[in-house]
């Protein structure tokens, strides 16, 4: 890994919200008599976990992934949630993590929120005279095992699973992404803000722009006129800067 490498991956873990990294400690000197054989090889430095390798592929990355067994998430998964769509695809949805449907069958944005989520973007560019059907994008989340229960994936898990997230996006190089919600904002910007006052505006995830609108769970609560109404705009202005 060269330096710049090193601080893109420093970077990477700073706006995951990693603000600690710890030295591995050299190891100790040997006390042993010196060994009579060839001369001992010196120990390897532990390697770095990789970037995103070159000709990176999401096949690539989904076998990396396997059976994953790296976070506690995997205890309560039926099925790794790896992402669904258009490899090539100019725009990438990220959510925060698979719920119960999306556990079930193993693809993002299948449950009541992923079927809103389709309306929203195959509604909005009808309407905007753009030609554009949801299997092509792609989508994924930040974790992708489901949370027990739903709640927020903790620091930890967002880490271990944002190297996957990570190589998506490299692999995958969109012109833009929209991020699905606070948490998945947060982690792909850096920013610490919450997502009423994110929404709507262009933050960017290394030099790819990336813009932030509500969660179609939050959208899916009574009440949330204003909010559908404020998402369906940020979806004008993302799906106009990709496609016109
Ligand atoms: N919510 C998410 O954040 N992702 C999904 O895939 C489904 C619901």
């Amino acid at each position: 890994m060269d330096a710049e490498q090193l601080r893109q991956y420093l970077e990477f873990y700073r706006d995951l919200g990693v603000k600690t990294l710890y030295k591995q400690a050299a190891p100790e000197p040997s006390r042993d008599p010196a060994p009579s054989g060839p001369a001992a090889e010196p120990e390897a430095a532990p390697p770095l976990p990789s970037l995103a390798p070159a000709n990176d592929s999401l096949v690539q990355i989904s076998a990396d992934i396997g059976d994953c067994r790296r976070c506690r998430l995997h205890e309560g998964r039926t099925k790794i949630v790896f992402g669904v769509g258009n490899e090539r695809s100019p725009l990438v949805f990220v959510g925060e993590g698979p719920g119960a449907d999306e556990d079930a069958q193993g693809i993002p944005f299948v449950g009541r929120a992923g079927q809103l989520l389709t309306q929203m973007i195959e509604g909005t560019a009808k309407k905007e005279g753009i030609d554009l059907e949801r299997d092509q994008v792609y989508i994924c989340n930040v974790v992708k095992c489901r949370p027990p229960g739903n709640r927020t994936p903790e620091p930890d898990e967002m880490e271990i699973c944002g190297q996957f997230l990570y190589r998506q996006l490299s692999a995958i190089r969109p012109k833009a992404i929209c991020a699905l919600g606070g948490t998945a904002a947060r982690a792909l910007t850096g920013h610490k803000e919450g997502v009423t006052k994110m929404r709507g505006r262009w933050f960017q995830w290394r030099d790819i722009p990336v813009m932030v609108t509500y969660h179609p769970s939050y959208l899916l609560r009574p009440y949330n006129q204003d909010a559908k109404r404020e998402a369906w705009q940020d979806l004008k202005k993302l799906l106009h800067f990709v496609y016109d």
